[in-house]
């Protein structure tokens, strides 16, 4: 299967590092041209879009903080005005402020919920705007695809962890009832939901990775390319007819592996 993202603009949050970064990549090396955003990190930004257009590929960077509603609309501002509109949404960018529940305090709470949980509803709001907008760009029977980053703790209940799991299950609510609603306007919206991914999120906890594979089924800590293939693929023609999926890839975490060997 050859998935062709030729002429196609895509919009990849938190694209400077980790899953963002590498699904950028893959996104330009299947032709598509990538608004790479950012928070902070311009270098790290820059860095991969130098990587695109030294592939021959078309991409730039943006800043843009995506819970703030005016920098995710000058962000689809600038990408509309550069390649001449947007066609794939990947609303990739979060974050984990992590505490025992007792010490969570409300501005860690916030924060986590305002970049994982309105930061994606900002960025596929304006991306359903946009799509509506422009209408029917002749790629394919979808006029738009969005993608939402969420986890295996849209499911799992993960301790110390309380914001970011309840950020990822409203996450999975929240694509989902898009999905419903704008499938007739023929926009397609998924999810990707990774297990234990090397990337600097998670750093501490895939440093020992003894404990984590006891929650791997299949054996390993997964790859970005584990993540950024599945995205492809979920923004592409080939998954034309996947509307309102996740997407699980976490090597069997969420089997319950506790129940190996006979529970
Ligand atoms: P990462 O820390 O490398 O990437 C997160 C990116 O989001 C960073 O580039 C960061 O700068 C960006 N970001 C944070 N706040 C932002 C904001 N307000 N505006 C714009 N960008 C912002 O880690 P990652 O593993 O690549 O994480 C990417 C996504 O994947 C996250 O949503 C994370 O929850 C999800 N995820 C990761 C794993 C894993 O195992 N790595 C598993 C499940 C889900």
């Amino acid at each position: 299967m050859n998935i062709d993202l030729t002429g196609q603009a895509a919009i990849v949050t938190g694209a400077s590092s980790g899953l963002g970064r590498a699904s950028a990549l893959l996104f330009a090396q299947a032709g598509a041209k990538v608004a790479v955003n950012y928070n902070s990190n311009k270098d790290a930004a820059d860095d991969v879009v130098d990587r695109i257009v030294a592939g021959g590929g078309t991409a730039f960077a943006i800043g843009a903080d995506t819970s703030d509603e005016d920098a995710v609309i000058g962000m689809f501002d600038e990408t509309v005005a550069r390649f001449g509109g947007v066609d794939v949404v990947f609303a990739n960018a979060g974050m984990q402020k992590d505490a025992a529940y007792a010490d969570l305090s409300l501005d860690d709470w916030k924060r986590v919920i305002d970049v994982n949980l309105t930061g994606q509803f900002l960025v596929s709001r304006e991306a359903v705007r946009r799509f509506r907008a422009q209408g029917d760009r002749g790629f394919g029977r979808a006029i738009g695809k969005i993608l939402f980053m969420s986890s295996v703790h849209e499911t799992i209940p993960w301790t110390g962890h309380a914001n970011y799991a309840a950020s990822k299950g409203g996450s999975g609510m929240l694509m989902r009832t898009l999905a419903q609603e704008v499938a007739e306007d023929r926009i397609r919206v998924n999810a990707l939901a990774p297990g234990a991914i090397r990337t600097d999120i998670n750093a501490d906890a895939t440093e020992d990775a003894d404990k984590l594979l006891e929650l791997i089924p299949y054996g390993r800590i997964g790859d970005v390319d584990d993540v950024a293939r599945a995205a492809l693929f979920l923004v592409s023609d080939a998954a034309d007819y996947i509307v309102g999926s996740t997407l699980t890839i976490d090597g069997g975490m969420s089997l319950y592996p506790g129940f190996r060997n006979n529970g």
